[in-house]
């Protein structure tokens, strides 16, 4: 393993009146994720940035994997979050699977230099060994509980006498080891958020960096981690904001200097309610199995929240990866929360459609991708060559449908089979624009899809046309015969 203590004092920015500049030094960020469940929604737009900031900066971009929580280890995580930051094109430099000069990059696999590390803090006193047992800390607990305080360890273990120390040790009684946190330190400029000030040592008590097991602590992990690596910036999401003040308290302890700090603003639901890793449907994995494409999907992330430098046209647009490089600045990032709006996703999903088939091999990529699908959604007549899948009439198809869906499933829409599978049970009478209204919104209820976006598919199937009279009055135009007939082609 790489060591480098002695690093050059070149970490620094000016924050001038509206600009912010930064030093020559390397820059060098990485993506820190706990493989502790699926990449998600906020987690894709902090390796987005950290990438893009590293690109834009002629940089290096690393992925960590902080896996010292093994209590918390879901089999296969770390795996498939790489294929997922694979998938969306935020490829590392340097990560647990290619390596690089200041690996390894699993944490679970630096144990020894922290317990290594650890030793320079008990040494100059920044640290000391707690052998307070579960049983005192509960207690500690439930008393502050009970007077509605908000629980924190009372730092006993700090003036435990030499003696009392030397006998605990020869008795080989567990213990973890703390840090001491001190009070009243300045505040630190964020690059995002500004001037932050918090005293930590006012409001919390001594933190376990390395427990009684020798795994350390996320705050330890990362600190000693972030220096060998030689961080220069750290973009990380706000609700780490408030651990700052202690890992620079620690890199003062060690006589390091801490890396900038750019914290990101939350993501949250269009309702304003908090977009939680719990919720399956922000899963990485679920939107590329649903056929959204990768700058789809990051396009998305990066409309809400800022950190770019772009004229906003009328259109919407789908931006590459170089143009989103080009484009990305910290200092356009905005501090408050950033609300995620599901049907742009769609938009941006329609557009990378398009902007695919412009190009002879995305083209052919697409092509491919729907004649499987098809295929699969039709095994029998695939089996029996019934359907006309040759490249060239694909493709004609394509360019046909490319305004008309958002993604290419809907072209084996298994919606649509359902819909001519009812209609055609009705008779004459039921094919009134007032019957029709009800039916229809029922049927999208019971089949669980977006009454919106069920109308739009209709629309383009009976008509082909992006506007025009409602659903409801086209059908009763076509009445049931022209109506079947134009849902089955769409189908064929
Ligand atoms: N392992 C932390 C996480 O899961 C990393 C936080 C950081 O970037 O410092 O988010």
């Amino acid at each position: 393993m790489q060591r480098n203590m002695l690093r050059p004092l070149t970490n620094f920015y000016i924050s001038s009146s509206q600009k912010r500049c930064y030093s020559k030094q390397q820059v060098r960020v990485r993506f820190a994720p706990s493989p502790t469940g699926h990449l998600h929604l906020g987690g894709l737009r902090t390796a987005l940035y950290n990438y893009l900031f590293a690109r834009s900066n002629n940089g290096s971009f690393i992925l960590r994997i902080e896996d010292t929580d093994q209590t918390r280890l879901v089999p296969d995580a770390a795996k498939k979050l790489q294929d997922d930051l694979l998938w969306a094109g935020i490829i590392p430099d340097e990560d647990p699977t290619r390596g690089g000069p200041k690996g390894p990059y699993l944490q679970s696999k630096r144990l020894e230099l922290y317990n290594e590390q650890v030793e320079t803090l008990l040494k100059n006193g920044s640290a000391y060994r707690c052998f307070c047992t579960d049983h005192r800390l509960d207690l500690l607990k439930r008393e502050a509980l009970r007077v509605r305080q908000i629980p924190r360890y009372d730092n006993k273990c700090r003036h435990l006498a030499k003696e009392d120390l030397a006998e605990k040790l020869k008795r080989g009684d567990p213990y973890c080891i703390r840090f001491k946190l001190v009070g009243n330190i300045d505040s630190f400029d964020d690059l995002v958020y500004g001037p932050v000030s918090y005293d930590v040592a006012q409001n919390e008590g001594d933190p376990v960096i390395i427990k009684s097991d020798k795994y350390p602590t996320y705050h330890f992990a990362n600190v000693v981690d972030d220096h060998f690596m030689e961080i220069s910036h750290v973009l990380r999401g706000v609700e780490w904001l408030m651990s700052t003040q202690k890992h620079i308290l620690m890199y003062r302890a060690f006589g390091w200097t801490p890396p900038l700090y750019a914290h990101l603003p939350l993501i949250l639901n269009p309702d304003g309610s908090k977009l939680s890793k719990r919720q399956g449907d922000i899963r990485v994995e679920n939107y590329r199995q649903s056929g959204i494409f990768p700058l789809a999907l990051l396009n998305f992330i990066t409309h809400a929240g800022g950190g770019f430098n772009r004229v906003q046209g009328r259109e919407q647009r789908c931006y590459s990866y170089e143009e989103l490089i080009k484009q990305f600045d910290l200092s356009a990032v905005n501090v408050n929360s950033c609300k995620l709006l599901p049907e742009k996703l769609l938009e941006f999903n329609k557009l990378e459609i398009s902007q695919l088939l412009e190009d002879e091999n995305n083209a052919t990529f697409l092509v491919n991708r729907v004649v499987r699908l098809v295929s699969d959604a039709f095994p029998d007549r695939s089996k029996d060559g019934s359907l006309q899948l040759d490249d060239d009439h694909v493709r004609v198809i394509l360019d046909w449908a490319k305004n008309r869906i958002s993604k290419l499933e809907d072209l084996v829409s298994r919606i649509l089979e359902e819909f001519d599978r009812q209609l055609a049970s009705k008779d004459a009478d039921f094919f009134r624009k007032e019957s029709l209204k009800d039916w229809l919104r029922n049927f999208a209820d019971t089949n669980d899809i977006p009454f919106d976006k069920f109308m739009r598919l209709l629309r383009s199937v009976l008509s082909g046309l992006k506007e025009g009279p409602s659903v409801a009055e086209m059908i009763e135009i076509l009445g049931q015969n022209a109506t079947l007939d134009r849902v089955k082609r769409a189908l064929s």
